[in-house]
């Protein structure tokens, strides 16, 4: 599964989620795939969300269990109410209740500011924003029922929202995406306040490049990538596990003490390279 130049997939401890029931939404591609893979291999039980491609998500299912825990595909497009609490309400009737969530979905509709139309600006904060509302209210509801579990878990519950270094470097093209990971950023701090009285954990990774389908045209072709690479102080372009390995280290309570923070796993992205020789 890892690629030559991501971290090894031998890094995880195996027994590190054990007991836990992961949901982890757009896990059929990309970084979510990753990571719900990775969680089932600490040990997690994991719920694979989909909005569209069974397939795919079947595949992420079958390759969980192979690691001897529960794995189940549930399509539901975190945009809509209905279909979010379906979903949750779902997960503990058939695992039990819900442990951690990553809440990961996400989508790019990019234009030029003034060719962008109303829908596509709607379409993204829908999913990236609203999805992480929705997702985040339903699980939070869960955690706050069953309360800790100490043999489980330090904490009640685990929320961590996939942000991007987006949510704070502006990006012209592309401002539905900022602005909804800007809103992202704000509403994961303002969760984590609220929610850290009930031991409820709600952190951020904000990934810079990673190779996943979102971003193709950015690393697809040679030029595209010596030109991503200068904004990469690390000089190599994440892959998905980079991500997966943040995200089971930070579900875990190994990071208990962890609350209403970012993690920018972007190979120092956010390190303004410009000025290592500028400035
Ligand atoms: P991806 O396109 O491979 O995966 C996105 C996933 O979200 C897909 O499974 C897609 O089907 C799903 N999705 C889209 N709309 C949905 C909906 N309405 N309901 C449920 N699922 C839906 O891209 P990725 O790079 O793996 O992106 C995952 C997350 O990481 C996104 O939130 C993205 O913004 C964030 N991110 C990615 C990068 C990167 O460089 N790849 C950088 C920063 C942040």
């Amino acid at each position: 599964m890892s690629s030559p130049e991501g971290a090894p997939q031998g890094v995880i401890p195996a027994q590190l989620l054990k007991g836990q029931k992961a949901l982890v939404t757009g896990a059929n591609s990309g970084i979510g795939k990753a990571t719900a893979v990775a969680l089932g291999r600490a040990g997690a039980d994991v719920v694979v969300n989909y909005v569209a491609g069974p397939e795919e998500a079947d595949k992420v299912v079958e390759e969980i269990a192979s690691f001897g825990v529960r794995a189940a595909a549930y399509q539901a497009d975190v945009s809509d109410e209905g279909q979010v609490v379906a979903m949750t309400d779902r997960m503990v009737e058939e695992f039990g209740t819900i442990d951690i969530l990553v809440a990961n979905a996400g989508m790019q509709r990019d234009a030029a500011f003034t060719e962008m139309t109303l829908a596509q600006w709607q379409k993204v904060i829908d999913v990236n924003l609203t999805g992480q509302f929705l997702c985040a209210r339903e699980a939070a509801k869960e955690f706050m029922r069953r309360g800790v579990v100490p043999e489980v878990s330090r904490a009640a519950g685990k929320i961590i929202c996939m942000s991007s270094v987006h949510q704070i470097i502006p990006w012209a093209g592309h401002v539905n995406y900022a602005a909804s990971k800007g809103g992202v950023q704000m509403m994961m701090e303002t969760l984590a306040q609220e929610l850290a009285p009930k031991k409820i954990r709600v952190n951020a990774i904000a990934p810079g490049a990673i190779k996943t389908p979102i971003n193709r045209s950015a690393w697809e072709t040679p030029d595209a990538q010596t030109d991503l690479l200068k904004l990469i102080p690390y000089e190599r372009i994440g892959e998905p596990d980079d991500i997966a390995h943040v995200a089971v280290g930070l579900a875990s309570d190994l990071m208990d003490y962890v609350v209403g923070t970012t993690l920018y796993v972007d190979g120092g992205m956010t390190l303004f390279p410009g000025f290592a020789t500028g400035g």
